[in-house]
This record gives C-alpha cells, structure tokens and sequence, in this order.
C-alpha cells in the first residue's frame, strides 16, 4: 500500500487548500501571487508562480476534482481540462520516456488531474474526503483494510468519536 503516483502532493495541495479553520473557511489559493509557495510547501513540485490564468483553471481543476472525490460528479466533467493536451514519446537510453505537452496555462490543473486518474487506478477507492462534516480535507487511505475514514486519527477521528459518545450518552439520558 506503499504506492506514491507523481503529483500526488500537488494534487492533495490542491484538494487540502480549502480547509476550514475553527469552523471558518479558508482558500489557500486565494491570492494567485501566493499559490506557488502555498503548494511548494505542501510538497509539490511547482517551477514558476502562477499567472492570473494558470491561477485560474487550477481554481477550476480543483472545483471539479473535489466534486468528483466527493462523488457528486462523474469523472466525465473533468474532461475540459485535459482539452489538447498530450502525451509524446522519446527514446531514451533506457527506453521511452513520455513528455506532456499541454495548453498555455493549464500544465498545473493537468498535472493533478493526471494525478487523480494514477491514484483512482493504482489505490482505486482510496481517495477520500474526510467523514468529518465540518472538515473539508481529503486524503489517502494507504491503511491495510482501506477502511480509514478520517484525514487525521488524531483529530478528527478522535473528534467524532467523542461526538458519538455525547450522542449515545445524551440519547441514553433521554430515553432513562
Ligand atoms: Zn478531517
């Protein structure tokens, strides 16, 4: 359960830059000028800041993908995205390595969802938006059984179970 697929920090950087903070909600892609450090901090591999129209179909990439992990959108609305782009092969001293080439200003919002489809086929199932309702992070459930459903144990995981526990000890008041 070890596989890691490339851009699998830029695509949970982009699923993870909404999160909420105390109950508010908060976009890490905010402001375009800092977007590149936000995901170079988070781990992806990011060359050059965005500019106002990369900034833009990463905003829309990540609307869509979150949409699809939540399952309330088929794959298919993730097919503007990769609109010509493509894949060409070059012979290597190894073989053949595979160069995209992408539009202007989409390399970014294709490049995670390339990493979205790698992860659907290599962990199928296993990305996730947290069970936590208030919480809007996603992860991967790189556990042995596949039935993680929190994106931290330590906090949201314990969080909800102690919310189970009110529930049942309240409802046992009610009923006593
Ligand atoms: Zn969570």
């Amino acid at each position: 359960m070890a596989t890691h697929v490339p851009d699998e920090e830029l695509l949970l950087a982009l699923l993870n830059s909404t999160p909420v903070i105390d109950g508010h909600p908060e976009d890490r892609l905010a402001d375009p000028a800092g977007s590149a450090s936000y995901l170079r901090s988070a781990g992806a591999e990011i060359d050059m800041d965005l500019d106002t129209d990369e900034h833009a179909v990463l905003l829309r990439a990540r609307e869509l993908l979150q949409s699809v992990v939540d399952g309330a959108h088929a794959p298919a609305v993730l097919a503007p995205l990769l609109t010509g782009v493509g894949s060409t092969p070059h012979v290597t001293g190894e073989g053949i390595a595979w160069s995209l080439t992408t539009p202007d200003g989409t390399r970014t919002a294709v490049r995670a969802v390339l990493a979205w489809d790698r992860l659907a086929r290599d962990l199928p199932g296993r990305l996730r938006p947290c069970a936590n309702s208030d919480c809007r992070l996603y992860f991967v459930d790189r556990s042995r059984p596949g039935t993680g459903r929190w994106c931290s144990m330590a906090v949201c995981g314990n969080r909800m179970k102690a919310r189970r526990h009110h529930i049942r000890t309240s409802g046992s008041r009610t009923d006593g």
